[in-house]
């Protein structure tokens, strides 16, 4: 089936890079074929987490691993795991967290958007220090410990540029002192592909990826690495528990009294894997693990050169300019990425303009808008084919033909 023709669906050329709202990465025809195969057959789901648990285990140096449906979905269940721990009352009275420990302190630097993930679960975010750094004010370790009382049950520490802020092997070790668990968003954590041992190295006690960016796996897809007890838990919150105890995989948990009873279906439900997801993130993890990543840099590199050059010779407007920067860059972009700046921050308008004017396109061109505030349209090329770095250049130069009388030229 044409799926293009069928459904009258429009491909994008996605020259952003990993977003989710632009397709995440493509996914490798091998990861692909695993996919499909998975699909075709049956699994027992709870022992296909066991298998993918120890492959993510031995990727990353943790204890234990868990496939989930993305690293909002880790977070989640993380945040679920810290809270609720093996009790099946609180998991089942999830994300209503009324009379139990629910705090999550977050040094105010790492403040994002993604701590929604873990108030889903009924955790209730504690924000600590300030963000002047340099001259105004920092996070002190003190400020965190300062914060922990009897209602923490963790502290959440996002992979993200953040100066000023304590760093984790500091969060972690004063963290266990205290008793409570350190909870690492790693989805922005890479490339380098080192980042997959780091983070647990440095003390975390679960960390969750996303499947679906720099790994390659399926879009909705990701992983927990960390400690057995916390990744049961998040197991216990997240699986189909229509069971009998009498046959359930883990019915022994309750005949030794490590579980007061069977759970009910938990928070996690509603963000189930299939099994398809779960083979695919393996098939795409192991490619991962075994990628060269200079070898990769390099082939975007050669790409973006491609693109600046083709733009670059159909004449760029007065007072724009190409740049390829490498990473790191501004302390946060791990690849490679082009800046076509139309003029510094008095360009913003433009460079919007710019950016609609190619989603407008046919096909359509989306690109990075992490630098628009400074009048620049970014391209990254972690999700082009080599081929699509022509149909790139032919869109940049229509949309700025195009628009030269109206808002961009
Ligand atoms: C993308 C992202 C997430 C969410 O990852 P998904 O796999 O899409 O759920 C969480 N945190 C950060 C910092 C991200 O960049």
């Amino acid at each position: 089936m044409d799926i293009v023709a069928e459904f009258g669906l429009r491909p994008i050329v996605n020259a952003v890079g990993t977003a989710t709202r632009v397709g995440g990465q493509r996914m490798h025809p091998e990861v692909i074929a695993a996919m499909a195969d998975a699909a075709g057959r049956h699994f027992a789901i709870d022992e296909l987490q066991e298998i993918a648990g120890r492959e993510i285990a031995a990727a990353t140096g943790a204890e234990a691993g868990y496939v989930t449906s993305g690293a909002s979905a880790g977070l989640m269940l993380g945040a679920a795991a810290c809270i609720a721990g093996a009790d099946p009352d609180r998991i089942d009275r999830l994300p209503d967290t009324i009379g139990m420990p629910n705090e999550i302190i977050v040094q105010r630097g790492h403040r994002n958007a993604y701590d929604h993930a873990l108030r889903t679960a009924g955790a209730r975010i504690v924000e600590v220090g300030y963000q002047g750094h340099p001259g105004a004010g920092r996070t002190h370790a003190w400020q965190i410990e300062a914060a922990i009382g009897p209602a923490t049950v963790a502290i959440a520490h996002p992979v993200q540029h953040a100066p000023g802020t304590v760093p984790l092997p500091e969060v972690a070790e004063l963290a266990h002192r205290h008793g409570i668990a350190v909870i690492v968003d790693a989805a922005a954590g890479l490339p380098p592909k080192a980042n997959l041992r780091r983070f647990i190295a440095e003390g975390a006690d679960l960390v969750a990826y996303s499947g679906g960016k720099a790994i390659g796996g399926p879009q909705a897809s990701g992983f927990l690495a960390g400690r057995a007890d916390l990744i049961r838990s998040a197991a216990l919150q997240h699986l189909d528990m229509d069971v009998d105890v009498r046959t359930w995989r883990y019915g022994s948990l309750v005949r030794d009294g490590s579980l007061r009873g069977v759970p009910h279906h938990g928070i996690g439900r509603a963000a189930k894997v299939g099994k398809e997801g779960i083979v695919g993130l393996l098939a795409a993890l192991r490619r991962y693990v075994a990628r060269d990543e200079e070898a990769e840099i390099a082939r975007q590199v050669a790409i973006l050169e491609h693109i600046a050059a083709g733009i670059d010779r159909a004449g760029l407007p007065a007072g724009a300019s190409l740049t390829l920067r490498r990473p790191p860059i501004d302390g946060r972009v791990m690849y490679p990425v082009l800046h076509l700046d139309l003029g510094g921050s008095a360009a913003t308008e433009r460079a919007a303009a710019l950016s609609l004017a190619l989603q407008q396109g046919d096909p359509p061109v989306y690109t990075g808008e992490g630098w628009l505030d400074i009048g620049v349209v970014s391209f990254g090329a972690s999700t082009l084919h080599e081929d699509e770095a022509d149909v790139v250049v032919s869109a940049v130069r229509a949309a700025l033909t195009g628009a030269r009388d109206v808002a961009i030229g």
